[in-house]
């Protein structure tokens, strides 16, 4: 359903993303790891529109996204949880979330979007009042997350979700990313320095080297591959 092909992308002189292939098929969790700088986020950034490609092509369901500008891509049913969360700090976690929703036209349809984050994330049901600057680490992570799932969408763009998060929030956030992959459908395509977590949850992965893939295979295989093991897996 989302193909990327020979992508490249830079930032005026550097060349941070070198001739991508990468496939995600519908129902998929396909991971991508890779060292600080692999150049992963930019990935991510450029197949939400947010960051122009040098060349290539981004494919959705045969539609190609390059042209498309950044919010039209969200209507198309791509949605990003920004790496760092991102969430408006000054803002309460409810107008956080209505936010979420600026591109969904009927009120109905965005009110109960936001019934169904409550009843997903009931702690932020709980603290729907309070600032979103003031939730913790785990707490804002699952709001960025409710966040992109206001605007309904079919694939879902998660960068680096357990990024300074205890382990055991690290494993509640991958468990919600399995539950919205396999009970809801949504397709993922997952950024990830914790590389043992995201193999073992993807059907899919690829290694990214310095804006290059290195590597693919299923998250078991590659899992099991001695050079990720050494390199990724600290083993
Ligand atoms: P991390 O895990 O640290 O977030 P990453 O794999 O997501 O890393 P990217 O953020 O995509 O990597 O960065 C890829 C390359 O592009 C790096 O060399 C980085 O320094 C460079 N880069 C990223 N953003 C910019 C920018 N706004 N201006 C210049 N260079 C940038």
């Amino acid at each position: 359903m989302l193909q990327v092909k020979n992508l490249n992308v830079s930032y005026g002189a550097i060349h941070a993303v070198h001739d991508i292939d990468l496939t995600v098929q519908d129902g998929e969790i396909v991971s991508l790891i890779g060292a600080n700088g692999a150049g992963k986020t930019t990935i991510l950034q450029t197949i939400s529109g947010l960051k122009k490609a040098d060349t290539g092509e981004i494919i959705l369901d045969g539609l190609n996204l390059r042209s498309i500008a950044a919010h039209k891509i969200v209507t198309l049913g791509v949605a990003q949880v920004p790496e760092g969360r991102r969430v408006f700090a000054e803002l309460s976690v409810q107008e956080n979330l209505e936010l979420g929703a600026y591109v969904v036209k009927d009120k109905a349809q965005a009110a109960a979007a936001l019934a169904g984050i409550y009843q997903r994330f009931p702690r932020l049901e709980e603290r729907k009042k309070q600032l979103a600057g003031t939730l913790s680490g785990g707490e804002q992570q699952m709001l960025a997350m409710g966040r992109a799932l206001m605007s309904d969408p079919k694939v879902l763009l998660l960068d680096e979700p357990s990024m300074g998060l205890s382990p055991l929030l690290v494993k509640e956030i991958f468990s919600i990313i399995k539950e919205l992959n396999q009970d809801r459908g949504i397709t993922i395509l997952l950024v990830e320095q914790n590389a043992k977590m995201a193999l073992s949850i993807a059907s899919r992965a690829y290694v990214l080297e310095t804006g290059n893939i290195i590597m693919e295979g299923t998250g078991r295989e590659l899992l099991e591959n001695e050079k990720v093991k050494k390199a990724y897996l600290g083993a």
